[in-house]
């Protein structure tokens, strides 16, 4: 996943995992999430078979949710199951899929993050529970877009968000990390709209107009992933392709004709793609986040659609997490680094791979800059660690960029201090080691004492490793990238702001995003009306085509005070996108001022509707200031 935010409270209820080292299989560490209520310490699910009925009028799914499982606990007679705003209908309970029979359940109390626990009572030899249930119009894990939201506007569409903890608010299953099954599916939609999931697929439904899909390889909950909407398909590659609405389609394959040799340079580096075909699935403007490594069928934002291919490292990040993340997966949420710092050091180096390491370097200090946006934001210490000395209550709110800048850092560091081949073959063989397993920060350490540290001694402390996980501050010597670039950005922003040179001179209409997103970044914020003026009528920043390049500008305006003329522009942006990543910095530049937090809530109360639940959840915790 790709985007940012902030932290809370502790857990209260926690479940055991038992996660097999593959390095000693006879030794079982015990891994605790606090995010999951599922006892799949004694009772595991192995295969889902799920059957939904899209109901757009009523803004629900109807499923029927198999679930398979194997007992660790041999006596086990109940297995728990997640859910929020499920309503449940039934369970039954079966052995071997022959006859079912009706079985008991019960909902737990419900808890505002966590949603309620589902018990099922297993009868003896009971080896497969069904629960019968639809979705609430609320659910966490979904949105429903009328088609006004949409490019074509004349369909209604539906995505599902299931990271961190939102599959349960559209399947009842075990929701953790640290539990691995496998999946099919079949989907009923509405006539002349077509189903994807992150799973291989056929392109026509089955005689009973049901979409049907099937996914072989063993996945956490967070990557099941469901569009239904006007979706057509264009081929990219052999192993590549891009579904999107007929009106977007034709943009995405030109933006993403290289995603192809992306894949090819990925293999290269870090070992063979194991899914199959990798695909896009590019989304209604209203998609919280950048991108989602769903696998198999990454979901994508179309604010990375500019025409120059220039933004498509997002799609270098969320192919990566082919290896880390959907490959070797975190096993609980305080170990989201595993996934996200492994997938910004792969992103760079990936660019750096296949557009020049100038490219790769560019974005690196870009990577940084938000790392120190997100440093400053930071409530507490612990806020700042890679991780956490306990549990946030909700995974959501402790999304920032520090996972993925510091965790990107720390890999940086340690390939500086081995050197890349040796560094490149260490990560190869935790990815092979660990494919299809997930693991947590620990283990991770362990690997790398044994396979780095104890074979080169006198390299790297563990007194240096703690220090990037376990404190706060950023260890001093830190590898950081310089740019030549970026650089000349600095120069000539500095100078035309002192007078010495004109915008005509500073070489901006070359600049790619990268080089305008820096130029924001160092602007101070006492520019101003003329020189913001100026700048705006020189390069037309306002309700520019670059959604980045637009967001960078309005939050420049707001912060120094200079956004008045500007306000029917940024209200329109903020009702069009709904990408976190850009439109949290407007919300919380207008929320520093009392007057510009009343315009923000006022332009939140029209446009929020049309967020995703999980943009609600953050615009309204800056709004509220917490
Ligand atoms: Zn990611």
């Amino acid at each position: 996943m790709s985007s940012f935010l902030s932290r809370a409270a502790l857990a209260a209820s926690s479940i055991a995992v038992l996660i097999l080292s593959p390095m000693n299989p006879v030794l079982a560490a015990e891994v605790v999430d606090t995010h999951s209520y599922a006892n799949s310490a004694e009772v595991r699910t192995t295969h889902l078979v799920i059957d939904l009925d899209v109901d757009f009028a009523k803004r629900r799914l109807k499923g029927v949710t198999e679930l398979q499982f194997e007992k660790l606990k041999p006596d086990a007679d109940r297995i728990v199951l997640d859910t929020r705003a499920l309503d449940v209908r039934s369970a039954e309970a079966s052995a071997d899929g022959k006859a079912w029979a009706a079985t008991q359940f019960v909902l737990g109390a419900n808890d505002a993050v966590l949603g309620q626990s589902l018990t099922v009572s297993l009868p003896a030899g009971a080896t497969r529970v069904r629960i019968v249930y639809s979705t609430k119009p609320e659910a966490t894990g979904l949105q429903w877009l009328k088609p006004a939201q949409t490019a074509g506007k004349k369909q209604p569409f539906l995505f599902s968000q299931s990271e961190a903890i939102h599959a349960r608010s559209w399947l009842p299953l075990q929701d953790s990390p640290a539990v691995r099954a496998t999946y099919e599916a079949s989907v009923k939609t509405p006539k002349g709209l077509r189903a994807v999931m992150s799973a291989e697929m056929s392109d026509q439904p089955d005689a009973a107009g049901r979409w049907t899909f099937k996914m072989p390889q063993p996945i956490p909950s967070y990557l099941i992933a469901l569009a239904v909407g006007d979706i057509a398909f264009q081929s990219m590659g052999p192993r590549t392709g891009v579904y999107a609405e007929p009106a977007t389609l034709k943009a995405a394959a030109y933006e993403f004709a290289e995603t192809e040799t992306t894949l090819a340079v990925c293999e290269k580096l870090f070992g063979p793609y194991r899914w199959g075909r990798y695909d896009l699935m590019v989304l209604p403007p209203s998609f919280p986040f950048g991108g989602m490594e769903n696998p198999r069928l990454t979901f994508v934002t179309p604010t990375v659609i500019t025409g120059d291919r220039l933004l498509v490292s997002l799609i270098a990040h969320e192919l990566a997490h082919s290896w880390s993340g959907n490959l070797v997966t975190n096993a609980t949420w305080e170990d989201f680094w595993l996934n996200e710092g492994f997938t910004e050091y792969l992103t760079y180096r990936l660019t750096e791979a296949q557009f020049g390491k100038a490219r790769g370097d560019m974005e690196r200090i870009i990577g940084v800059a938000s790392l120190k946006t997100d440093f400053a934001l930071a409530k507490s210490d612990e806020d700042r660690k890679l991780v956490r000395a306990f549990p946030a209550k909700d995974p959501d709110e402790v999304f920032s960029s520090i996972p993925y800048e510091r965790g990107a850092l720390f890999l940086v560091w340690l390939e500086s201090k081995f050197g890349r081949e040796t560094f490149d073959r260490f990560l190869r063989s935790w990815f092979d080691d660990h494919a299809f397993q997930s693991a947590t920060t620990p283990q991770f350490i362990a690997y790398l004492n044994d396979k780095l540290l104890k074979a080169q001694p006198g390299k790297v402390s563990a007194a240096q490793i703690d220090a990037w996980i376990s404190q706060p501050a950023l260890p001093a010597d830190a590898v950081y990238a310089t740019s030549d670039a970026l650089t000349k950005v600095d120069a000539g922003r500095d100078a035309w702001l002192a007078g010495t040179t004109t915008l005509d001179a500073i070489g901006a209409e070359k600049w790619s995003v990268q080089e305008w997103e820096h130029f924001f970044e160092g602007f101070p914020k006492t520019a101003t009306a003329a020189q913001l003026k100026a700048l705006d009528t020189r390069f037309k920043l306002t309700g520019s085509p670059n959604a980045i390049i637009a967001s960078d500008w309005y939050k420049l305006a707001i912060d120094s005070g200079q956004a008045a003329a500007l306000m029917p522009q940024i209200e329109a942006y903020l009702g069009h996108v709904g990408r976190m990543k850009l439109i949290s910095p407007i919300y919380r530049a207008l929320a520093a001022t009392e007057a510009g937090k009343a315009q923000a809530k006022a332009i939140y109360k029209k446009v929020g509707s049309g967020y995703h639940p999980i943009a609600q959840q953050t615009v309204e915790r800056i709004l509220k200031g917490s």
